[in-house]
């Protein structure tokens, strides 16, 4: 039956809908025959109620049957779509869909389109070697958390790689963005005191990079990594993030 419905559809719409059709079709003569083969009256009102019966004998099977198909593909389609976007692991959105949202962002605002944290964890490394992969995993589903609790619905926040995560802020100018990085510097903190495990301490290193007028994603990005690196170099377990650009010019 699959396999019979897997050759249905690869066939060209309008030779599905003449099968269906067809199909309908002779069932609708052989449910007719079939009544008047038993009634054999042509009274009007007998007519009517048979045609109603009879369409609704092949209507309803024949449409459920197709419209189930349909409401698959969707499912199918909408499951398809999700996975595209989102972190398997946190549920957070992945890379690729992050760097589309924030270009959006950015493609529809003319003045500093937002704000941009890079988030990365400390020594993570020591924390999959000590307790293990799984332990590893545990811990980034809890920070995904601690991010998604620090952040508002609008704001758009991905992992975009092992133990790294980017949030987009749109028009967060420095004083919002830098609340919510500490908001997440400091739930971050949280996670680990809340784990049953003693000795995983987890800290994370922000990068803060508010976007300026006409500058590409690219060099936002850029600009958040290397304030990330700078963050890291200076002792890990802080915020590092540009002044205002007002100031600075
Ligand atoms: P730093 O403070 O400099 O950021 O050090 P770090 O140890 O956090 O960074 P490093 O880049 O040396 O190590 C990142 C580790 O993250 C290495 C990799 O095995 C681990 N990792 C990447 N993806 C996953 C994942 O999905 N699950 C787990 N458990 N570990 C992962
Ligand atoms: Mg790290
Ligand atoms: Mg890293």
């Amino acid at each position: 039956m699959r396999a019979l419905f897997d050759r249905f559809y690869k066939l060209r719409l309008w030779a599905q809908a003449l099968i269906v059709t067809a199909f309908a079709v002779a069932s609708a003569d052989l449910l007719t025959l079939f009544f008047y083969a038993i009634f054999f009256s042509d009274r009007l009102a007998l007519d009517i109620v048979l045609t109603a019966i009879i369409t609704v004998l092949v209507a309803y099977p024949t449409s459920y049957v197709f419209l189930s198909k349909t409401a698959t593909v969707a499912r199918l389609a909408a499951e398809l779509d999700k996975a595209a976007t989102t972190d398997f692991l946190t549920g957070l959105r992945n890379r690729r869909d992050f760097m589309q949202a924030a270009q959006d962002e950015i493609d529809r605002t003319d003045g500093s389109a937002g704000a941009v944290l890079f988030v990365d964890i400390d020594h993570f490394k020591q924390i999959n070697d000590q307790f293990g992969h799984a332990e590893g995993d545990r811990v980034l589903v809890l920070v995904a958390e601690a991010i998604r609790a620090s952040v508002r619905e609008t704001d758009i926040a991905a992992r975009v790689g092992g133990e790294e995560f980017a949030i987009f802020m749109p028009g967060a100018d420095l004083p919002t963005a830098r609340r919510v990085s500490e908001r997440i510097w400091l739930n971050c903190r949280l996670v680990a005191r809340g784990t049953d495990r003693g000795g995983i301490t987890t800290t994370v290193s922000i990068g803060l990079s508010l976007h300026r007028v006409s500058q590409s994603l690219d060099d936002l990005l850029k600009e958040a990594d290397s304030l990330l690196y700078k963050a890291k170099k200076a002792g890990r377990d802080r915020v590092v993030h540009t002044l205002p650009h007002e100031v600075v010019a």
